[in-house]
């Protein structure tokens, strides 16, 4: 047996108390959910409501907006009655948005402690209110907008300073017998940010909301997110996940349901294993992998379909595929679960090979 046979798969999930975010659970064994943020003023309801039903189709499970105006406040009931995803104001500065997005229906407040001024001083109402409508919190902690007093003390926003802002705020919710939050503790860098989720799921029992801050454009945040969020959920440690990247929030889900899929965490969808190419490769592999993944856009079915370069290695490298394509002296082989089920020429490869996916997908479909 190989090495990776043997070798353990992810560690269990830690287990961790269970909190409801509207109709949908997060933490103990609730499936690791994928939030995004809205960009649009959430004040404008037509196009924040908009971004939502995208961010809804592209496998968002919870949406974020913010809430920094008073107009943005008194749009939250519209916007939480009528998204079809469980909606968290995000609250930085102001409680009194915080009392108004648990009256408005939202599933959740994100409120940073280190960003609102006497937020201490009122945590036993929001407790209360929180209480008393079934909304549940999460504690953001921010490597950007630590505690001056926790600043002091460490000197920068290191792990430990994280944590134990995160733990400080947390004690005082726990202080008013409110449980039903969950904590983040981000940070731009991804070593820091690992670090301290993993001091933070040794502290407590606490679902945690997994994120890199500021994680960059799309290219650099995708690496950063899925090197950080896959390290600390091979160790069992996040129960919902928000990629950041300076780009639509669309591809933050993407990515995001893409990482929990390849995870196995996610029931997969759609798989294109395709070859690098190499000098052996008698077809353009970039360009056809490209028109295969353009022909099956909308494909959910859990379908592997593999493209490769040469008729040599090409159905054995995709022996796992459900099925394929492989060409080479201006013909192509199309082969299902690693038989070769027809040849045809180069140019009709990639319309047997669709015409293959879609039927194989709709009997998926219909199972
Ligand atoms: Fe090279 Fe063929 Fe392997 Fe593609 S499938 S990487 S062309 S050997």
């Amino acid at each position: 047996p190989s090495v990776r046979a043997e070798a353990p798969v992810l560690a269990p999930r830690r287990p961790t108390r269970k909190i409801r975010v509207g109709g949908l659970e997060v933490g103990g064994d609730a499936p690791v959910t994928v939030q995004s943020m809205t960009t649009t003023k959430t004040h404008d309801i037509g196009a924040t409501l908009q971004q939502i039903a995208e961010l809804t189709a592209a496998g968002c499970d919870i949406v974020r907006v913010a809430c920094p105006t008073d107009k943005d406040a008194a749009a939250l009931p519209v916007i939480a009655r009528q998204s079809r995803i469980p909606v968290i104001a995000d609250i930085h500065f102001n409680p009194k948005y915080v009392f108004a997005a648990i009256e408005a229906g939202c599933g959740a407040v994100r409120v940073n402690p280190g960003n609102i001024r006497k937020f201490d001083d009122r945590v036993a109402e929001i407790c209360k209110a929180a209480s008393d409508h079934g909304v549940s919190l999460r504690i953001g902690v921010n490597g950007g907008s630590l505690d001056p007093r926790l600043l002091k003390k460490y000197g920068k926003a290191t792990p430990e300073a994280l944590v134990e802002s995160a733990t400080w705020e947390a004690g005082l919710f726990e202080e008013n017998d409110f449980h039903d939050f969950k904590i983040s503790v981000k940070h731009h860098d991804v070593v820091t940010m690992v670090q301290a989720y993993r001091l933070l799921s040794q502290a407590g029992r606490w679902p945690l909301h997994l994120g890199v801050t500021e994680a960059g454009p799309a290219f650099q945040g995708t690496i950063k997110s899925c090197a950080a969020f896959g390290t600390l959920l091979a160790e069992g440690i996040g129960d919902t996940i928000r990629v950041s990247l300076s780009a639509p929030p669309v591809e933050e889900v993407k990515v995001g349901t893409k990482l929990l899929e390849f995870m196995g965490l996610r029931q997969r969808q759609l798989e294109i294993v395709s070859c690098p190419s190499c000098g052996r490769a008698q077809v353009d592999v970039w360009s056809l992998a490209e028109q295969v993944e353009e022909g099956l856009k909308g494909v959910t079915a859990p379908l592997r379909v593999a493209v490769m370069g040469c008729v040599v290695n090409g159905p054995g490298e995709a022996r796992e595929a459900d099925l394929g394509c492989a060409s080479g002296n201006g013909k192509g082989q199309i082969f299902v679960r690693g038989k070769v089920v027809e040849t045809v020429r180069e140019e009709q490869v990639v319309e047997t090979l669709l015409r293959y996916a879609q039927d194989m997908a709709e009997d998926m479909t219909r199972e």
